[in-house]
């Protein structure tokens, strides 16, 4: 599958390039950011990222919600994706975001500034945001981009919901692939069903040179925290899932298949959760063995 390749050469870049002191260059970045015409997922939900970076609008008559911001040169294309819907960036009153790498908060300094909206974000990505830059723990620290420091940051509960409009957006702690990875859950309704829509943070692990996932004391918890978040997967109600990257839920693959008019609506999948939470326990599991060969090596 596309997704599980793109991750994989990820972290053998990021494997490659960790030694460096400056960021190093994104190979990805120019693909991810290939524009993308923005569409319904389901109601109120909409796509508006570019192509290979997700970000969603969930919209309502007093204001809306976004979720990621991609990379900071995605910002111009998720305001101009939101006008071609018929909607404001200045009505987005609050943003939420997934994890703080450079290609999903990348955007969210500017995206904030243009909208003037509260940023909710868990408590280590909130420290990471209004720093700016790559938090201590993070697997990946010394092989990532910093992000620009964000304004009007506000910390989460793990499970507190927050509200604009008739919208409601609950927080679920969701750490492995950062520390204050989290995902969003919330309902959108089409011909009186509504559904449940589920928004999940990367769940991948992939590191910098050297961090290993069974011993890291800057991030100790790392295993704890993943397998929170595999159970959060497997037991959430879902019907709908969008993912940081979308090819990771096969999203492209479900929008062909609507344009094909397949019945029912292939958008809605509500094994697609546990899937998910199926294959990042494989990749953890490949990822720990590989640490423990390198160990005995
Ligand atoms: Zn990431």
């Amino acid at each position: 599958m596309r997704g599980g390749l793109a991750c994989l050469l990820a972290a053998v870049w990021i494997s490659v390039a960790a030694g460096q002191s400056a960021a190093p260059p994104c190979s990805s970045c120019s693909e991810w950011n290939r524009p993308q015409k923005p569409f319904r997922i389901l109601g109120n939900t909409y796509y508006v990222g570019p192509h290979g970076l997700s970000s969603v609008l969930i919209t309502s008559d007093a204001g809306h919600v976004l979720i990621d911001g991609g990379l900071p040169e995605s910002t111009g294309q998720i305001v101009a994706n939101i006008r071609a819907l018929g909607f404001r960036i200045e009505d987005v009153k609050l943003i939420l975001n997934s994890h703080v790498h450079f290609d999903h908060a990348g955007g969210i300094a500017e995206l904030q500034k243009l909208s003037g909206a509260r940023v909710i974000a868990s408590e280590w990505s909130g420290a990471v945001m209004r720093k700016g830059g790559v938090g201590r723990g993070d697997p990946q620290f010394g092989a990532l981009t910093p992000i620009a420091p964000v304004k009007n940051v506000h910390e989460l509960r793990d499970g507190e919901s927050f509200r604009v409009g008739a919208i409601v957006m609950t927080s679920h702690l969701t750490p492995g692939h950062t520390p204050g990875g989290t995902s969003w859950t919330w309902k959108s309704c089409e011909a009186q069903i509504c559904r449940d829509m589920v928004y999940a943070d990367s769940l991948t692990p992939v590191a910098a040179a050297g961090f290993q996932f069974t011993k890291s004391r800057e991030y100790p918890r790392a295993l704890d925290d993943f397998e929170k978040s595999f159970t959060f997967l497997e037991t959430v109600p879902c019907d709908v899932l969008v993912t940081t990257h979308p090819e990771a839920s096969g999203l492209w693959d479900r929008v062909e298949a609507r344009e094909r008019r397949v019945t029912p609506d292939p958008m809605v999948d509500s094994g697609a959760c546990r899937r998910l939470a199926e294959r990042g326990r494989e990749q953890l599991r490949q990822r720990l063995a590989d640490e423990e060969s390198r160990k005995l090596h």
